[in-house]
C-alpha cells in the first residue's frame, strides 16, 4: 500500500455498468471504449479490462504505443489507434492485429508498406475530415486515397474496414454542424460503397453524440468521457439522467490543520485571508497532482475548486501550490490531520464532482480526470466482489486493497 495521503479511487464496477447502460442507448452499434490517455486517467489497462466485462467489443486508442500496450498485456477485442506520425511502429500494429485509421495519403502508403513486410493484411478505417477540421482528409483527398487503398485491397495489403469521423459540436446536439457533418459522412460512406468497399463499420458518435442523436450510430458508436461515468453534455444533464455513475473518486488525508486568526492570509501572494479565527486544513494535492490552478480560491466571496469534508462542502482557499491546497475549515472545526476529504466522486449526498471542478477552473470534466497526475495512487474496485473462496476468513471488505472508501455510494 502506498504511502501517499491522497489516492484515485477507480469504481471499475461502475465502469462495467456504464458500459452496459451505453450499449442500451445504442442498441444496434456495437461499443467501442475509447482508452486513450491512460484510459482517461484511471488507467489504460484496469479501464480496458472492465470495458470490455461490460460489454465493448472495441477499445479505442489515440496513440500506437497505447495500442500495443493494450496486446502487450493480452488484451483482446478489436483495437483501433488513430494518431500517429511518420516513423509510427505501424508494422507492429499490424503484427499486434491492431487496426489503423487513414488520415492523409502519406499514412495509406505507409500502412500498404508495412503490411507487405508483415505479410499480414492490414486492417484501415479512412477517416474523413466532415468539419472537424481536425485529424482526416477533405472529401476530395478521401476519395483519391479511398481509390488506393481499394487497389491495395485488392493485392491482399490491406482491407478497408472502416469509414469514420468525428463531430465539431456534438455536445451541443441542435447546432446546424451536426447535420451538414452526418450529411458528409454518409455521402464519403455511400461513395465508398458504389466503390465496391464492404465496410464493416461506418464510425462518426463519441458520447455526446451517442447519447443524443441516434441517426449517427451506425455500426459503432466510440465512447470516451460516458464510459468513465461523465455527462459529456452536462447543460442537458448530469451522469445520472442518462444512467451513469461517475467512476473516479479523488480523496485526500489532512496533513494538518491548525486555529489562525481573522485577517490571516493563505498561501502564496495572500490571494485569500480568513475574515474570523477559523480552522485551516492543508490537503496534500496540487497542481502537480491534476488539481488545477485556475481554480484557486482568491478571497473569501471566490471560492475555489470544492473539497468535501465531514459531509460540508468546503473549497480552496488561496492558490493551488504544486504539492499542496489549503481548504478553511470553519470555526470551531473538529477535523485532525489524518481526517479523509474528498475532492470530487460520484456527486452522492451532494458531493462534489469533477464536473464542479470543470466549472471551477473553466475547463470541461475531460480535462480534470486525464489530468491527475501519474504520482497519484490509483486504487481498484474491481467489477466483481472476489470469489468467495479468495476471501480469508468473513468481514473482509468488498474490494481488500481500498482504504478510506467509506461512504462512496
Ligand atoms: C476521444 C475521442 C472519442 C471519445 O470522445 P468522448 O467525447 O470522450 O466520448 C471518440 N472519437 C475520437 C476520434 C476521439 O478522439
Amino acid at each position: 500500500m502506498s504511502s501517499y495521503p491522497a489516492r484515485a479511487v477507480v469504481d471499475l464496477a461502475a465502469l462495467a455498468s456504464n458500459v452496459r447502460a451505453l450499449a442500451a442507448h445504442a442498441p444496434t452499434a456495437q461499443v467501442m471504449a475509447v482508452v486513450k490517455a491512460d484510459g482517461y486517467g484511471h488507467g489504460l489497462l484496469p479501464a480496458a479490462r472492465a470495458a470490455l466485462a461490460g460489454g465493448a467489443t472495441w477499445l479505442g486508442a489515440a496513440q500506437a504505443d497505447e495500442a500495443l500496450a493494450l496486446r502487450a498485456a493480452g488484451i483482446g477485442g478489436r483495437v483501433l489507434t488513430w494518431l500517429y506520425a511518420p516513423g509510427a511502429p505501424l508494422r507492429q500494429l499490424v503484427e499486434a492485429d491492431v487496426d489503423v485509421s487513414v488520415a492523409a495519403p502519406w499514412a495509406l502508403d505507409a500502412v500498404v508498406a508495412a503490411a507487405r513486410e508483415s505479410g499480414r493484411t492490414a486492417r484501415v478505417h479512412l477517416k474523413v475530415d466532415t468539419g472537424l477540421g481536425r485529424n482526416g482528409m477533405l472529401p476530395s483527398v478521401y476519395r483519391d486515397v479511398l481509390d488506393a487503398a481499394l487497389r491495395a485491397q485488392a493485392e491482399g495489403a490491406i482491407a478497408v474496414v472502416g469509414v469514420w469521423s468525428h463531430l465539431a459540436f456534438a455536445d451541443e446536439p441542435q447546432h446546424p454542424t451536426v447535420v451538414e457533418q452526418a450529411q458528409v459522412f454518409a455521402d464519403a460512406v455511400a461513395h465508398a460503397e458504389q466503390r465496391g468497399a464492404a465496410l464493416e463499420v461506418r464510425h462518426l458518435a463519441n458520447s455526446a453524440a451517442t447519447l443524443t442523436n441516434p441517426t449517427v450510430h451506425y455500426d459503432l458508436v466510440r465512447l470516451g468521457i460516458a464510459v468513465y461515468g461523465l455527462s459529456p453534455v452536462p447543460r442537458l444533464g448530469g451522469p445520472e439522467a442518462f444512467g451513469l455513475v461517475p467512476v473516479m473518486t479523488l480523496e485526500a488525508e489532512l496533513a494538518t490543520v491548525k486555529e489562525v486568526p481573522a485577517g490571516f492570509c493563505v498561501s502564496y501572494a495572500h490571494a485569500y485571508t480568513t475574515t474570523e479565527p477559523t480552522m485551516l486544513g492543508v490537503v496534500p494535492l496540487g497542481y502537480a497532482d491534476g488539481i488545477p490552478r485556475h481554480a484557486s480560491g482568491a478571497l473569501p466571496e471566490h471560492p475555489g475548486g470544492p473539497i468535501q469534508v465531514g459531509g460540508r462542502r468546503l473549497a480552496v482557499a488561496g492558490r493551488v501550490c504544486m504539492d499542496q491546497v489549503v481548504v478553511d475549515l470553519g470555526p470551531g472545526a473538529r477535523e485532525v490531520a489524518g481526517d479523509r476529504v474528498e475532492l470530487f466522486g460520484t456527486g452522492a449526498e451532494g458531493g462534489p464532482t469533477a464536473e464542479d471542478w470543470a466549472r471551477a477552473a473553466g475547463t470541461i470534466s475531460y480535462e480534470i480526470v486525464t489530468r491527475v497526475g501519474a504520482r497519484v495512487p490509483r486504487v481498484y474496485i474491481p467489477t466483481t466482489p472476489p470469489a468467495a473462496s479468495a476471501l480469508r476468513g468473513a468481514g473482509e471488505p468488498r474490494s481488500a486493497d481500498v482504504t478510506g472508501g467509506e461512504g462512496r455510494g
